[in-house]
């Protein structure tokens, strides 16, 4: 059952029930329902990749002219029709495609070459800046606001990848990395004696007891904050050097950065080593964290993979596995890295590239994509991958509640899509072509 009430004919002037057997007064049916508000979800996560793209100067008129011309056949009275629907959602699947694209190559011209990279993670004695959500304009400009002076700067969340680009990495004010995925901010900036810096999704509202001490960018404002809509960062180097200093809490040392050119490198060796027997699969494994326990499914998957096996991770899903040690495996961490959500194409570019060398298709290679989604980045990124036909994703930890059962039906015999079951064990050894 879903409500829509976008238009005056809504029923008794609240709303349509849109159910199994009953339709909207126009007519609309909880399918056509489902795919709207899946094409309209998808296009707000692609809409959040573009923004950032063009914040690197980065856009194309093409994906902006199907934005709105996406959104107005979701008008009262305009499309009806499932297969018409169907059509707009896998094009919003194949533009984000493109948006992915044009973020990956603007990251790396501004940004410059990524490449394996150490982090520190936790924090170093002295004045210090958090920098949250995705946006590396964001940061670059706030490390050059504390060039010359004693603030340290360290990532959270999905900025973790940062690191890995070159122009960011050598950064003399750019310290480290300090705490997981977004749902556990509210602790971790308690916690953080520093300013806070909160540059696009996923912010939560704060606590009080970090708020005056909170800033966000643009779009991104919660209640007591201090929004900054001006690019100009002096603000939060002051704050920082006004508050107490972090302490030297180095946590431990890891290595981001496989990004797909630095995984392509290895491309002849990589299908060399499948050909010989030597690699079993590859697991993509990544995409949103969130707070449900169910999201321990993605923690059992990644670590009960093969010993003979790559996981490629983006994402704050990344948080999920990364504290399992994985060990080597052909003189190559098991667990890659690639960076945030949108270097998803990274691991499509990957998967491409091998299938051209297999010469096969996608769903003819050793790999399997168990993806975690939380927001509509996520909705966005699986649009891609039904674009490009791919087939057996697992998604999790639950059906999206805008996935009507008709249209989870449609992709499951159109896609083979399926949802993470109870046991992680059983899913891998299914995929794995094993008995359990
Ligand atoms: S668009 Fe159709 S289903 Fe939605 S409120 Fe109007 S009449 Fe009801
Ligand atoms: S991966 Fe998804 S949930 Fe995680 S920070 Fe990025 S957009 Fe938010």
């Amino acid at each position: 059952m879903s409500q829509c009430n976008q238009c005056e004919q809504a029923n008794h002037g609240t709303g349509c029930t849109l159910g199994a057997v009953s339709h909207g007064v126009c007519g609309k049916s909880e399918d056509i329902q489902s795919l709207q508000e899946t094409l309209v979800y998808g296009l707000k996560g692609m809409s959040a990749y573009a923004s950032h793209a063009r914040r690197l100067g980065a856009s194309d008129s093409e994906v902006d002219a199907f934005v709105q011309e996406a959104l107005f056949s979701t008008m009262t009275n305009v499309n009806f029709d499932l297969g018409a629907t169907l059509e707009y959602v896998l094009e919003c699947g194949r533009m984000n495609l493109r948006v992915m694209r044009m973020l990956d190559e603007a990251h790396v011209r501004v940004m410059g070459k990524p490449g394996p990279t150490e982090v520190k993670e936790g924090t170093q004695a002295g004045p210090g800046v958090l920098i949250t959500g995705h946006d590396l304009v964001d940061l670059k400009k706030l490390l050059d606001a504390s060039q010359g002076t004693a603030v340290k700067v360290y990532t959270h969340g999905e900025m973790l990848p940062a690191h890995m680009y070159a122009n960011l990495h050598e950064h003399p004010n750019l310290a480290g990395h300090y705490g997981g995925a977004w749902q556990k901010q509210l602790r971790e900036f308690d916690a953080f004696p520093g300013a806070i810096l909160a540059t696009t999704n996923c912010v939560q509202i704060p606590r009080d007891s970090y708020r005056d001490r909170l800033f966000t960018t643009r779009a991104v404002a919660v209640p007591g904050a201090t929004r900054i809509t001006n690019d100009d960062y002096r603000a939060v180097v002051e704050k920082a050097l006004a508050l107490p200093p972090c302490e030297q809490a180095i946590r431990r040392t890891t290595t981001v950065g496989f990004h797909h050119s630095v995984i392509l490198e290895h491309a002849g060796a990589i299908v060399e080593a499948v050909k010989a027997g030597k690699i079993s699969r590859f697991f993509v494994i990544g995409g949103c964290d969130g707070a449900e326990v169910g999201r321990n499914y993605f923690s059992e998957y990644a670590a009960a993979c093969p010993a003979d096996s790559f996981i490629l991770t983006l994402g704050c899903g990344k948080y999920r596995i990364r504290e399992h040690d994985y060990g080597t495996h052909l003189g190559l961490p098991r667990l890659l890295d690639m960076g945030q959500c949108n270097d998803a194409y990274g691991a499509i570019t990957v998967a491409l590239a091998l299938a051209k060398a297999f010469d096969c298709g996608v769903n003819d290679l050793p790999l399997t994509l168990v993806v975690s989604w939380f927001e509509q980045k996520a909705v966005a990124v699986l649009l891609t991958l039904l674009y490009l036909g791919v087939k057996g994703i697992t998604i999790g930890p639950r059906a999206p509640a805008f996935v009507s059962p008709g249209v989870f039906k449609l992709l499951e015999e159109r896609f083979d899509l399926r949802l993470t079951g109870p046991s992680a064990k059983e899913d891998l050894y299914r995929a794995l072509g094993r008995a359990a």
